[in-house]
């Protein structure tokens, strides 16, 4: 079988986009030599609260990130398909429409730790890899004995197996979350440093996140 280019994908509820998701997708795509990293905006979260902004105005943050950035997309399906995104049936989507690619899904340690509670979790090893990024305070402790199996620790593995292999891709981890972005716009903080000035220019003028400027 013939390998197409690898794509990674960076799922998350993106309440709002902020510069840890640009940072760890600039880092995979650069230091990874991954060509494509690929946003998905889940509709409905199932492991959390509902998000804060509506569906609109995530993606509308995403829009204005993602411009000027040609490898990096946003990907849609999980907002079309509405209901609750579980990540099993988002890759078994990506896998039809790309059969012949390493599908590299990107999970910071937060969310690697917790990956045993995902739908199917098992399973999402069968359609693609992980790349589990660094995050501040949190171990990168394998969350279950059955995936050591699948460790590699050769990142070229990420390029030519399409899916079944676990990689931790360890960088100096960067400490924005979208729970420190919301407090801040909550106490009318700056938060040039957290996000993206377009978006920070957009979450003021729809005065989201309790925004009263
Ligand atoms: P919240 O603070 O609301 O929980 P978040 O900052 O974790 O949000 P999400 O959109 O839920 O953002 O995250 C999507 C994915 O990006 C998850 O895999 C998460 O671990 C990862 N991620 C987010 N921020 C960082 C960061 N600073 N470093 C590494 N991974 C991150």
């Amino acid at each position: 079988m013939k390998i197409n280019p690898a794509i990674g994908i960076l799922g998350g509820t993106f309440d709002p986009i902020h510069n840890g998701h640009l940072y760890i997708a600039n880092s995979v795509a650069e230091q990874l030599s991954i060509p494509t990293i690929k946003f998905i905006p889940c509709y409905q979260p199932v492991h959390r609260p509902p998000t804060q902004a509506s569906v609109t105005d995530r993606i509308a943050m995403l829009e204005l990130a993602l411009a000027g950035h040609p490898q990096f997309e946003m990907d849609r399906r999980e907002i079309e398909r509405k209901g609750p995104s579980y990540m099993i049936d988002t890759l078994k989507s990506l896998r039809q429409d790309y059969p012949n690619s390493p599908l590299n899904l990107l999970l910071g340690a937060d969310a690697f730790e917790n990956i045993t509670s995902w739908k199917s979790w098992a399973e999402l090893l069968d359609y693609a890899n992980f790349i589990v990024v660094s995050r501040l305070n949190i171990a990168m402790n394998m969350p279950h004995p059955s995936l050591k199996n699948q460790i590699t620790l050769d990142p070229q593995d990420l390029l030519q197996t399409v899916h079944g292999q676990v990689y931790k891709f360890e960088i100096e981890p960067c400490k924005i979350s979208a729970t420190q972005v919301r407090e801040a716009i909550k106490n009318q903080k700056d938060v040039s440093t957290l996000v993206p000035k377009d978006v920070a220019d957009f979450i003021d003028e729809k005065h989201l996140y309790g925004c009263n400027h």
